[in-house]
């Protein structure tokens, strides 16, 4: 397959930032993505996988390796009787569409999550007491060794991560549903997404939660909006003036400026709550969150 240089990373992160990939391919099929994966490994450069750019920080310098966007058959949506096949970039809303119309439930949590089924697995996304690992029945890995059909366990799915490393692509997905009446699942649907409007910024460029909810009474957020983080600004980049787990990109918004947020949140949140917040969002290029 053929990859285009220096294109844009900003193009597909919901928060709108990241300089250029320097190379960029959209495999359609497994075949084209173990092909770009072991060209990869062949030329000894990175390769990374962007699904919907959703819960992704990418570096302003870009990123010097390959990155992949899956495309064609690898990002399609079909129902077989109580299973849903689903290319690793088939984006969850047409997941969710699909599992609607052929009246099956278990994937009305996913309303809430503006990424794709290979994200979704690779962070092991979740909302509403659910998450993938809940529903995910299996998952084809392709990495430039080989392919491999793996479980939840075998993905290691746990809290907001799983334990697939760099170069493995989630290339399918197969999701367990079950047999939910279509006005139920829409009911379901529109009773989450009311509730998801009222806590947090629906209608601005961010990139969900920024740190994981750690073990602590209080929420990342509760804890952030204690530390007078809410509307706390830097550069371009701002912390949510309604949820304080959240970075807007306010105006011409820089990944070094959420990058200089998560510094100043982690440093109150450790020296009022004694807590390490842990980042949730995944860094791509060169980008590090310095421990200070
Ligand atoms: C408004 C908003 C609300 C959100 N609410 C929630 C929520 O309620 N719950 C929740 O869990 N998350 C939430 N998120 C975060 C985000 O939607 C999820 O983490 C989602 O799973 C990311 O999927 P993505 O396809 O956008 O992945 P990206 O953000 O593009 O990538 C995230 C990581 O997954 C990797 N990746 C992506 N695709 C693949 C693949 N096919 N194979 C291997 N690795 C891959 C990337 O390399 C990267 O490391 C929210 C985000 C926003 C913007």
């Amino acid at each position: 397959m053929t990859f285009e240089e220096r294109v844009p990373l900003s193009r597909f992160t919901t928060l709108g930032t990241g300089g250029p990939a320097r190379w960029f391919g959209r495999p359609e099929s497994v075949e084209e993505l173990s092909e770009a994966l072991r060209w990869a490994a062949d030329q000894g450069v990175a390769a990374s996988v962007v699904g919907l750019g959703s819960n992704l920080l990418v570096a302003d310098e870009g990123v010097d390796g390959l990155v992949l966007k899956l495309a064609g058959g690898l990002a399609t949506a079909t129902v077989d009787g109580e299973t849903l096949l689903a290319g690793g970039g088939a984006p969850l809303a047409v997941c969710l569409h699909r599992a609607r119309a052929a009246s099956l439930g278990g994937l009305e949590f996913a309303c809430a999550i503006p990424g794709t089924a290979g994200g979704g697995v690779w962070m092991n996304a979740g909302a509403y007491g659910s998450d993938i690992a809940a529903v995910l029945d299996r998952a084809l890995i392709v990495s430039a060794e080989g392919e491999s059909w793996r479980t939840p366990t075998e993905l290691g799915l746990e809290y907001r991560r799983s334990a697939l490393r760099p170069g493995e692509v989630v290339a399918q997905t197969e999701f367990r549903l079950y047999s939910r009446p279509a006005d139920e699942v829409k009911a379901t649907v529109a009773e989450m997404q009311a509730r998801r409007k009222e806590a947090q910024p629906t209608n601005k460029r961010t990139f969900g939660s920024v740190f994981k909810n750690p073990e602590h009474e209080l929420t990342a957020g509760r804890m952030l909006e204690a530390c007078g983080l809410r509307g706390y600004r830097i550069g371009g980049a701002q912390i949510s003036p309604r949820h304080a787990n959240f970075i807007e990109n306010a105006d011409g918004a820089r990944s070094v400026d959420a990058i200089a947020l998560m510094v100043e949140a982690r440093r109150r949140a450790r020296e009022q709550f004694g807590v390490e917040l842990e980042h949730e969002v995944q860094l791509l290029g060169s980008l590090v969150l310095p421990k200070t």
